[in-house]
C-alpha cells in the first residue's frame, strides 16, 4: 500500500519536526530560567567517565565557570566581566544562537582523517567548523586550504594543544594563540579566524581575556560523544543522536588517534541530521 506508507511516513516526519520544535522550546526555556548554570557539557561528561584527555578534563581539574571567574586584570574597575556572549564556562559559546546545529572537528588537520571527514561533509553538502592545532596547520597547509576552499570555517585550538595554556602568563597565552593564527594565515592569507577553543575546555580568565583582546569568540560545546576515546561508531552515533537539539554545538575529532569510529558515525549521522536539523558552519562574519 504505497499511498498509506507515504502518508504514514509524512505523519512520522511531522511528529519528528514537532518533537524537535518542542525540545528546542524546552531547551531555550530552561536556559532562560536558570541564571547561573553549570557548563552545558556537564550532562555529557558525567554520563561518560573515563581517563583524562585533551578536550575533556576531569571535573576536579576544571577551573570553574563564570561564577568563579575573577575580574579581568585588563578591565576597568567598573567594567562588566569579560562576557563574550555565551552560556558556557567563562562565557564561552555553547549554542549556535539559532535552531541550527554546528558540527565542530578538533585537533587536526590530520592527513589521514581530515580528508575523510571533508569527503563526507561534501557528500552531504554540510558545512562545519574545524578547530585546528597550530603545529598541525603548519605541517599540513594543504588541508587548511581544503577546509577553507570547501566552505568550512576555522577555529584556533592553540599551538600544540596545551591543556594548561590557561595557567600560563598572559603574554604566553597571547603568543600561543597568535602563533596558531599565523600558521593558519600562512596557508590561507585571507582566512577569517573568529573562534578559539581551549584544549580540554580548560578555560581560565586569562584565556578568555586574551580571546577578547584578539577578537576571538571562546568556543565550547554542548554535545560531546567523547569520540577521542574511540568508543566505537555506535556509541558515538547514539550519544549525538540522543543529545542533539536545535542550537547544539557538537564536539568531534578529526585527529589525535584512530578516528575510524568518528568517520563511520558521521556516515550514519549526517543523513539523519539533515532530516532533523539545519546544519551550519559557525559564522565568521564578513571576510
Ligand atoms: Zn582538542
Amino acid at each position: 500500500m504505497p499511498l498509506m506508507r507515504g502518508s504514514t511516513l509524512r505523519a512520522a516526519g511531522l511528529v519528528v519536526v514537532v518533537l524537535a520544535g518542542l525540545l528546542g522550546s524546552a531547551f531555550a526555556l530552561g536556559r532562560s530560567l536558570v541564571p547561573e548554570h553549570p557548563p552545558s557539557n556537564a550532562g555529557a561528561t558525567t554520563a561518560l567517565t573515563g581517563p583524562h584527555y585533551a578536550d575533556q578534563p576531569p571535573s576536579t581539574d576544571f577551573p570553574g565557570g563564570r561564577a568563579t571567574a575573577g575580574p579581568s586584570p585588563d578591565a576597568a574597575p567598573d567594567a562588566a566581566p569579560v562576557a563574550p556572549g555565551g552560556d558556557g564556562p567563562y562565557g564561552s559559546l555553547v549554542a549556535t544562537g539559532s535552531s541550527r546545529v554546528a558540527l565542530t572537528f578538533d585537533d587536526g588537520p590530520d592527513p589521514r582523517w581530515t580528508p575523510q571527514v571533508l569527503a563526507l561533509l561534501a557528500q552531504y553538502g554540510v558545512k562545519a567548523t574545524f578547530c585546528v592545532v597550530g603545529e598541525n596547520a603548519e605541517a599540513h597547509p594543504d588541508l587548511i586550504r581544503s577546509i577553507v576552499a570547501e566552505g568550512h570555517t576555522l577555529c584556533n585550538h592553540s599551538w600544540e594543544h596545551d591543556v594548561n595554556l590557561g595557567k600560563r602568563s598572559p603574554a604566553t597565552i597571547r603568543a600561543d594563540i597568535l602563533r596558531t593564527n599565523d600558521a593558519i594565515l600562512a596557508a590561507v592569507p585571507n582566512a577569517r579566524i573568529a573562534y578559539y577553543r581551549q584544549p580540554g575546555g580548560a578555560w581560565t580568565h586569562p584565556v578568555v581575556s586574551a580571546c577578547a583582546d584578539l577578537g576571538l569568540t571562546p568556543l565550547h560545546w554542548s554535545v560531546d560523544p567523547s569520540d577521542w576515546k574511540a568508543p566505537g561508531a555506535l556509541a558515538i552515533e547514539t550519544l549525538v543522536r540522543t543529545q542533539m537539539v536545535p542550537g547544539s554545538i557538537v564536539l568531534m575529532h578529526d585527529a589525535g588517534g584512530d578516528r575510524s569510529g568518528t568517520v563511520a558515525a558521521l556516515q550514519q549521522l549526517l543523513p539523519e541530521m539533515l532530516v532533523r536539523f539545519e546544519l551550519e558552519s559557525l559564522p565568521v562574519g564578513p571576510q
